[in-house]
């Protein structure tokens, strides 16, 4: 028996990293899966790799900074499934910028993917999420919520925003039974990572700010998701995970 077994869940940015590692995770556990991706053939990638494996899985192309295919990915879960369970907002996509020099168009558009479509779909959500038992919203922060390196200010302040933005649902989604929480992941080695840990110095210097030495995985970014979307945390909500074997905590 899964920890998801009964269960709808939707994982944004599913195609790919960490996103697709919780929606394999989720499948393994029991869970219908609705995958949505804007790269239609890597979320059928995913969606091949849950059916092989036995589970249940959906996949729909969605760009989750555009209103129109939110609605439509919205209206599909209702139709097929009538609730959601969990909802993953996990899509993002970073910039590297000297803050000076970071436009007015980088901005938006990262505010659009990172955080207005997390807000539009925890909002938009909210009806499917209520007919569920127990559900919960979880958000993909980063550690850059709180720590900082050159060049991600744009990105570092969708993440703080993003655990605000939980934060804050969670006090209003309480009376709904609806938990919201957030996880904070350190480096992984996926799409988003390649081309600043392809730099032997770069790998170094952040495997030796780690104390567990070694990067983040997706199975550690999607065990956690799993244990926030699982009824063993039913009464944890407004909390931040975070994932990164200690790096954040030392000096
Ligand atoms: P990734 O491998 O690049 O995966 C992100 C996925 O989201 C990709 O499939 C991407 O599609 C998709 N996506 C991007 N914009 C989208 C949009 N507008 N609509 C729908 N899908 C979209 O990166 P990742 O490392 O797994 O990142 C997943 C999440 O974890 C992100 O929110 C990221 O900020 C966060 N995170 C990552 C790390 C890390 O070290 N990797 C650390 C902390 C937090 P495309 O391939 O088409 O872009």
């Amino acid at each position: 028996m899964g920890r998801l077994e009964n269960k709808v869940a939707l994982i944004t940015g599913a195609g790919s990293g960490l996103g697709r590692a919780i929606a394999l995770e989720f499948s393994r556990q029991g869970a219908r899966v609705f995958a949505g991706d804007r790269d239609e053939v890597s979320v059928i990638e995913t969606t091949d790799a849950a059916i092989q494996e036995g589970g249940t899985m959906v996949p729909l192309c969605c760009d989750v900074s555009d209103k129109e295919d939110v609605a439509s990915l919205l209206s599909t879960i209702e139709k097929e499934a009538g609730k959601l369970d969990a909802l993953v907002n996990n899509a993002g996509i970073t910039q590297r910028e000297d803050f000076r020099h970071v436009t007015d168009d980088q901005w938006q558009e990262i505010l659009d993917v990172n955080l207005t479509a997390a807000m539009r779909l925890s909002r938009d959500a909210l009806g499917l999420l209520r007919v569920a038992e127990g559900s919960s919203i979880i958000n993909i922060s980063s550690i850059m919520e709180r720590v900082h390196v050159r060049q991600l200010s744009a990105y570092s302040t969708t993440k703080a925003a993003l655990a605000g933005l939980s934060r804050a649902m969670a006090v209003e989604y309480s009376a709904f039974d609806v938990r919201v929480n957030y996880i904070c992941p350190g480096y992984a080695e996926t799409a988003m990572t390649q081309r600043i840990l392809r730099n032997p110095a770069v790998r170094q210097g952040l495997l030796d700010r780690t104390p567990m030495k070694r990067f983040v995985s997706a199975q550690d970014v999607a065990k956690a998701a799993l244990f926030l979307a699982s009824d063993d945390a039913s009464f944890i909500t407004g909390e931040g995970l975070t994932v990164d074997g200690g790096m954040s905590v030392s000096l």
